[in-house]
């Protein structure tokens, strides 16, 4: 790294701090040549993460193709963009601790379909059906009869997950 002022690159660190959103570091910097004081951030650079596709191309994870995807599945249904935004935040960030940098498409699928057994039953039957595989007309009825049991065993865990899922003010950023 140079001065911003004269391209010195021997330069002094005079203080350390953590950003404020806790992920980074600014250094308060000087150059011993010309006394020029400036600030510099430090933060961990996050992998990129590529999708495999069912016929093997790759392409670039989007968390906005996410948050749509489950947009579509809630159509009508009493769920808040903000739970929704919420959401596809932390299955990227799951999917970016478990993948590093490669995901199968289908486990995109299967991360979208946790969440939305938790957030809204109808939206997860419908998500569900269209990105699981079915074999059968028979595994459909089944998941749905799966769904209502667990439904008639706590009816009130959606409203819970509504509840928690509100963003944090730092997941807004
Ligand atoms: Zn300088």
């Amino acid at each position: 790294m140079h001065c911003p002022s004269c391209g010195n690159d021997d330069l002094k660190v005079l203080d350390s701090r953590p950003g404020s959103d806790g992920e980074s570091i600014r250094r308060r910097r000087e150059c011993p040549a010309c006394s020029r004081r400036f600030t510099t951030i430090e933060r961990i650079e996050k992998s990129r993460l590529f999708v495999i596709k069912r016929d093997g191309t790759r392409c670039d994870f989007n968390r906005e193709k996410v948050f749509e995807s489950m947009r579509l599945a809630c159509g009508k249904r009493p769920v808040s963009i903000e739970t929704l935004q919420a959401t596809a935040l932390r299955i990227e960030e799951h999917l970016q601790k478990k993948f590093d940098n490669e995901v199968p498409t289908k486990e995109i699928g299967r991360a979208v379909m946790r969440e939305l057994s938790t957030i809204d039953t109808v939206a997860y039957v419908r998500f569900a059906s269209v990105y699981q595989e079915f074999e059968t007309v028979a595994d459909f009825a089944e998941m749905v009869e799966t769904v209502q049991r667990e439904e008639a065993l706590n009816p009130f865990r959606h409203l819970q997950k509504e509840l928690i899922a509100i963003p944090t003010q730092d997941e807004k950023l």
